[in-house]
């Protein structure tokens, strides 16, 4: 072990290189990439016009426009998931395309509300706050539970890959996060405590307002309040400790997210037949879920999101992601799906 101890960051990532490098192609997974965007936008394209309009938004500026779309983004989802496979670590590329999401997403609300109504979805407002998914319809009384129903649909295909691929404000966490070459995490005793209690009471609060009948303007406020303390959050911790403090201990719906992934049958394990229990790889974490405990155990911790970035980190490929206790292209195939929902909410997540 102290020999491996030993060994040197160029050493280290150079043995990752060749790791990427001796990797054949799985084409049904590069299938994979290409069939679920297909499953998805095609119906979509041929029969959904909620409020009268078509949902993508090339559709909306020219007749066919939508095909074209569906056409570029099937190149972008295959291209993507080769790259992340066959060419470049996922840790560097997972944190560009998750961002590119965001900005996307973002992008088309200000162009909406500035430029043309045609870039919002529905054109009826609400905060683009996680906690929201959860206590706006506890708020509500029930409505619209589009963004719960759309959670829960991705936490039963992909488990816990809305905090690591689909969120358009997780994004930003990780980023702040990456600032620091090494996470400093906190203690997870605490983190757990409190993002549960968080969870809790989020519905508590908006269930009050519910029975008290808190008006709109006073929900709004404490919603853009919610939203600015998040965002000081990931500035204060996150960007000074280099792990994602606002998405492992503040945010309810990454509680939620990570309790209702127990069920999903993916989890991420370490060999201990090949590994050498040097911990390299824990730096490479920012969900403060691969600790040397952790490997000791054989399997990341509670918060782990499979968003893969330990996967590349290690000298011995020791770590691998097992599907229903297999390992056998049990990645390749998690990543091609997961590349093709990020492909869809590239096309689909508006406001
Ligand atoms: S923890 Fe919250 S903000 Fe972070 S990725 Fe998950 S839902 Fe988004
Ligand atoms: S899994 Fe982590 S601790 Fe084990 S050999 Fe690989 S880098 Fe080292
Ligand atoms: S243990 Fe690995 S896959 Fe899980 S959150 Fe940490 S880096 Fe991501």
């Amino acid at each position: 072990m102290s020999k491996v101890k030993r060994l040197n960051v160029k050493q280290f990532n150079f043995n990752s290189d060749l790791n990427q490098q001796s990797k054949t192609i799985n084409y049904i997974a590069l299938s994979l990439s290409l069939i679920v965007p297909l499953f998805f936008l095609v119906p979509v394209q041929l029969f959904v016009r909620p409020y009268g309009r078509p949902m993508l938004l090339a559709e909306r500026f020219f007749h066919n426009g939508g095909w074209i779309e569906i056409f570029f983004l099937e190149i972008y989802s295959v291209t993507l998931t080769y790259i992340i496979l066959y060419k470049e670590q996922i840790k560097k590329v997972r944190i560009r395309y998750w961002l590119f999401f965001s900005v996307i997403f973002f992008s088309q609300l200000i162009l909406g509300l500035l430029v043309s109504e045609k870039f919002l979805m529905s054109g009826k407002l609400h905060f683009p706050i996680p906690a929201l998914i959860i206590a706006g319809p506890v708020y509500r009384g029930g409505g619209n539970l589009f963004m719960p129903i759309l959670l829960l649909s991705t936490i039963v295909i992909l488990g816990p890959a809305w905090c690591s691929h689909l969120c358009y404000i997780g994004a930003w966490d990780a980023l702040a996060a990456r600032h620091k070459k090494k996470p400093k995490p906190f203690s997870r005793k605490f983190s757990m405590i409190f993002r549960y209690s968080m969870l809790v009471g989020v519905i508590l609060v908006a269930y009050l307002m519910n029975r008290l009948g808190v008006s709109v303007v006073v929900a709004t406020t404490f919603a853009i309040l919610f939203g600015i303390l998040s965002l000081a959050l990931m500035y204060l911790f996150s960007w000074r400790f280099g792990y994602m403090f606002h998405c492992t201990t503040f945010c309810p719906i990454g509680s939620l997210v990570t309790l209702l992934s127990k069920l999903y049958p993916a989890r991420i394990r370490i060999d201990h037949n090949t590994c050498t229990f040097c911990n390299l790889c824990t730096v490479s974490c920012r969900y403060n879920a691969l600790s040397p405990q952790d490997i000791k155990k054989g399997v990341a911790g509670w918060n782990c999101t499979l968003c893969g970035d330990c996967l590349d980190s290690c000298h011995a490929n020791s770590i691998y992601l097992s599907f229903f206790g297999s390992k056998k292209n049990a990645w390749e195939y998690y990543i091609a799906a997961v590349i093709g929902v990020h492909t869809v909410f590239l096309a689909l997540a508006r406001i």
